[in-house]
Formats: structure tokens, sequence, C-alpha cells
């Protein structure tokens, strides 16, 4: 099974996880930009996180064979703090880089006024740079939030199929269905979705447009729920294309829209076959004498 992890938090994840990832058949993952829990009180602490995402992150994955790709925004959350605003100004200097293969993640945390033109704003430079976007979609108040995320994504002309709703549900998929945009679902260890619930998804709306991605990051959660969620698509009688289609190919259709999705090396390996171990190239490398 060849995995494309379309939105993880590696920044926040130990080198055990990149080991487990690659053996697990993730080849490649996008890393969104996001709230690190610890409130960033300027602009410069961003500017040093993008260039992690785009500099030191893909190094690490490198060591596992896995390809690393990031999708850059000023996140929601912090959309609110007006020490963060300048970031806005900062991100298009992004958008230009190789690795940057969609803006996000974007959308609403508490649906304020200062999310709302966050959101505006940012879908426009998805539209100016001709990228997909990636929208977050609330935890608390989902179904407005969505609404709502639905509303600005339809005013901001951008094309519907360049645009992912993420972490969505069993409430809020039948919001998104038809709109053209992609559906985006985070399966974790015990909340919201879990492998089982994703397979009855799967089974009622079918592979198209399907995201299913782990979300993992400082909170609890399980870099290999991909994988799981594909072991459960077999167990419930899916065919080994069935998951294929929904682990790799549609991640790499959707983000493949940049334009910069280059997975040379990763594109070859066989889709039903096993994780062939990187781990022979990376054993005693630089990884190890990092020590930061
Ligand atoms: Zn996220």
């Amino acid at each position: 099974m060849r995995i494309f992890d379309p939105h993880v938090h590696m920044t926040s994840r130990t080198t055990d996880d990149y080991e487990a990832m690659a053996a697990a058949g993730v080849r490649a993952v996008v890393e969104p930009s996001f709230w690190l829990g610890q409130p960033r009180t300027s602009p410069g602490s961003f500017a040093d996180y993008f260039d992690a995402l785009i500099g030191w992150e893909p190094f690490r994955a490198g060591q596992f064979g896995i390809r690393h790709f990031a999708t850059i925004a000023l996140n929601p959350k912090e959309a609110n703090d007006p020490r963060c605003r300048e970031v806005l100004e900062l991100v298009p200097r992004y958008l230009d880089k190789d690795a940057v293969v969609a803006v996000g993640e974007i959308g609403y945390d508490s649906m304020t006024p200062q999310e709302d033109e966050a959101f505006a704003v940012q879908l426009g430079l998805a539209v100016e740079y001709d990228l997909p976007a990636l929208v977050h979609t609330p935890h608390r108040d989902k179904v407005r939030g969505t609404q709502r995320s639905l509303d600005v994504v339809r005013e901001s002309g951008i094309e519907p199929g360049r645009v992912a709703i993420d972490h969505l549900n069993e409430v809020t998929v039948e919001l998104v269905r038809d709109t053209g945009c992609w559906l985006g679902f985070s399966i974790y260890p015990d909340t919201k979705m879990s492998p089982p619930r994703m397979v009855e998804l799967l089974r009622r709306y079918g592979c198209e447009r399907m995201l299913v991605n782990s979300a993992a990051d400082w909170g609890r959660s399980d870099p290999l729920l991909t994988l799981r969620t594909g072991e459960a698509m077999l167990a419930a009688g899916f065919t080994e294309d069935d998951v294929d289609r929904v682990l790799w190919r549609n991640p790499v259709e959707f983000y493949g829209a940049s334009g910069r999705l280059d997975l040379a090396d990763a594109a070859e390996v066989d889709a039903a076959g096993d994780a062939s171990g990187p781990t022979g190239e990376f054993a005693g490398n630089s990884i190890k004498r990092g020590g930061a």
C-alpha cells in the first residue's frame, strides 16, 4: 500500500514517527502551516516556522524516503491576534516556493471578523498564485462553520475543484458533497472520525474527491491512521485499487494542481508493494547528529 498523507504536522512529531510511517508505506506528506499551541508574538516567528516547513522538515522526511511538501498561510486562530496580522504580507513570498503546494490552513476557528478577512485575503492569494487551497473547518459549531466557509469560497471566485474542505464528518459531508470541492477527513484515535466511520462514508459516498489524512500534530493523534483506514477498507471489501485511489491518487491529483508535486521516485513504487524500507540509507546519517 502506498500512502500520501495530505495533512500531517510533522514538526510536532518525532523521528520514530517518520520511521514508522515509512515502514507503513507513507511515501509523501503535505504539512500545512498551523497553530503551534504556544501563541506567536511576531511575524518573525512565522518566517522561521515557514522556513522550517520548506527546509528542515523536507530534509528530515527525506532521511526516511518520504517526500515532504507544505502549505503556507496565516492560520485562522492566530489571525485574531493583531501582532500576527503582518504575516499576511509575508505569505506571498512563500507561495512562490517549489515546496509549497497550496495555501493553507485557512478558514475559521471562532468565526470572527478578523478570521473573515484573513480567509478571504488568502483565498485571493490562492487565485493569484494559481494554487489549491486547504480549508480547515472549526471543531466547534462545525455545521455553521462549514456553511460559512463554503460561502466565502464561492464569493472568492476560486474554482471549487481546487479547494479541499477538511475535518469533515457525517454531518458536514452532505454540505460539501455537491459543491465540487474536495472532501477532507481527519482520522483521530478516539474522537471525531475513526477508520470504521471513514469506511462507512466511503461506502455511502464513493471514493471520488475523498481525501483521508491523519492530521497528526501535538495533540493526541496517530500518523498511522491513514494505513489503518486503508486496512479497514480492504477488510470491508474495497479493492486495492480503491485504497490506492483514496490514499495515493486523490491527494496526488488535488495537490498536483499546483504544478509543483514532484514525486518522481516516490510514484514509481507499485501500488500493491509493501514498504521497501529506506532504513539502510538513513542509518547513522546526519539526522542522528542533528541534536537540535
Ligand atoms: Zn491541521
